[in-house]
């Protein structure tokens, strides 16, 4: 069985070599959120396309200002208005934020440090001022043409910002990976059921529908499947034209888990059949042989896989954090793959389990004091079942397989969801 650090590198090195060869979308704006761009984002003009003020106040040659010699106004501009100018010597001009920058002017003195009197201003000593104080110069962000964004780059709100003030009211985006859900177990009912006694609600599917979503999938959910071979080949016959399968329960080793020959019996080949680690140890990784129509279109991602997920819900998460969003990412045509972990100090003594990478729920408090890491604690929990210690945590604490035991102080990992 692999470890979990073996099964990672599993992951990333099948999720780098899928290529999205195909279709670009164009999709508004203001429908760009989570989606990944297909086109490089270009510079439509000199990013700022003039010089411009960073601040209210005067524009002037920052030797004459630094001498604290009295400077007549020759002018003022607004934001919005055409550069001015030239500035004559001896002169200053009254600018606002976000205006150009009259030719000839090196600086903007700041209107908070200025003496202004009968139409001349003096910058009050001792403060000098230095060339480029206060101006951001014509083309310092970019150059017309430039790439900003590269093909892969996800969009967020920064970027839809970029794209906006570059001109770009439609985007290039690559379609969202279809992803199908299929939860598994005869004691599995949809959430509108009221369960009898062994039966329990299907708490799984909208949870990785969502957490598919999250990560820029579009879910598509399947109808629950008995624990029986027929169920599952009519279920995963189904499936066959999604472009990553997520199974949940049934891939333990238990009389009724049936998912793993299913997968089989569809010719799936399998990366990894378990992992040192708790929760999460019997999670399958597959993929499957090309389809006729993979192989006549020669679009979409270059091969379909799957993951057999395990059904108690917190494994279903942290496999699902740790496996499928990478495989997710690049199924999107993200140039970014793989699980988020980040450092924190943790607040009690926690144990390991010798051979398994360990994913607890926990709590991250990430306002901390300046200078010093977020501090993390374990949320209490009775096993992978428990959805609702799952519920109340924001991270999981990452204890490695070798770990005998972690100390209240210790820098620790924590895997972000
Ligand atoms: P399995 O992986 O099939 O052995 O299931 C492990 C545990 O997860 C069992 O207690 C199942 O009842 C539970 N489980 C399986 N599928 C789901 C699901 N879709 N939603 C909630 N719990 C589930
Ligand atoms: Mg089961």
């Amino acid at each position: 069985m692999l470890s979990y650090d073996e099964a990672a590198a599993r992951v990333a090195a099948y999720a780098a070599q899928l290529h999205y060869c195909g279709i670009v979308q164009r999709v508004p704006l203001d429908q760009a959120q989570g989606r990944v761009l297909a086109s490089p984002l270009l510079a439509d003009s000199d990013q700022p396309p003039f010089a411009r003020s960073t601040r209210d106040g005067y524009a002037c040659r920052a030797a004459e200002a630094s001498s604290h010699k009295q400077l007549a106004l020759a002018g003022a501009t607004r934001a919005g208005q055409p550069p001015a100018g030239p500035l004559l010597p001896g002169t200053a001009w009254e600018i606002m934020t976000g205006a150009p920058v009259p030719a000839g002017a090196d600086a903007v003195m700041m209107l908070e440090h200025v003496e202004a009197v009968n139409g001349r201003v003096r910058l009050l000593p001792p403060r000098t001022i230095a060339a480029g104080e206060n101006i951001v110069a014509q083309g310092a962000q970019a150059r017309a043409g430039d790439e900003l964004l590269p093909v892969g780059a996800a969009i967020g709100f920064a970027q839809l910002a970029l794209a906006a003030s570059c001109g770009y009211a439609q985007v290039d985006v690559f379609p969202r990976p279809r992803v199908a859900i299929l939860s598994t177990g005869d004691e599995i009912v949809p959430v509108e059921s009221i369960p009898t006694t062994g039966q329990i609600r299907n708490s799984n599917g909208p949870m990785l529908a969502a957490l598919v979503a999250a990560a820029g999938g579009e879910p598509w959910v399947l109808p629950i499947a008995a624990d029986a071979a027929d169920a599952l080949d009519a279920a995963l016959a189904q499936a066959a034209e999604a472009d990553l399968l997520l199974i949940t329960g049934g891939v333990s080793a238990g009389k009724f888990d049936l998912v793993e020959p299913a997968l089989a019996r569809r010719g799936a080949r399998f990366h990894f059949t378990g992992v040192r680690m708790q929760p999460g140890k019997p999670v399958v990784f597959g993929e499957f042989p090309p389809s006729a129509t993979d192989l006549n279109q020669n679009q979409g991602p270059a091969q379909r896989c799957c993951l057999g997920l395990p059904g108690n819900p917190v494994s279903s998460a942290v496999t699902f954090l740790l496996f499928a969003a990478p495989l997710l990412a690049a199924l999107s045509g993200r140039l970014d793959h793989g699980p988020r972990f980040a450092l924190a100090r943790l607040a009690d003594d926690v144990k390991g389990k010798a051979g398994l990478t360990r994913f607890l729920p926990a709590s991250c408090t990430f306002a901390a004091t300046t200078g010093a890491l977020p501090e993390v604690v374990r949320v209490a929990w009775q096993g992978s079942g428990d959805i609702g210690a799952m519920a109340r945590s924001n991270c999981f604490l990452v204890l490695p397989e070798e770990t005998e035991v972690l100390h209240a102080g210790d820098t620790v990992r924590i895997l972000l969801v």
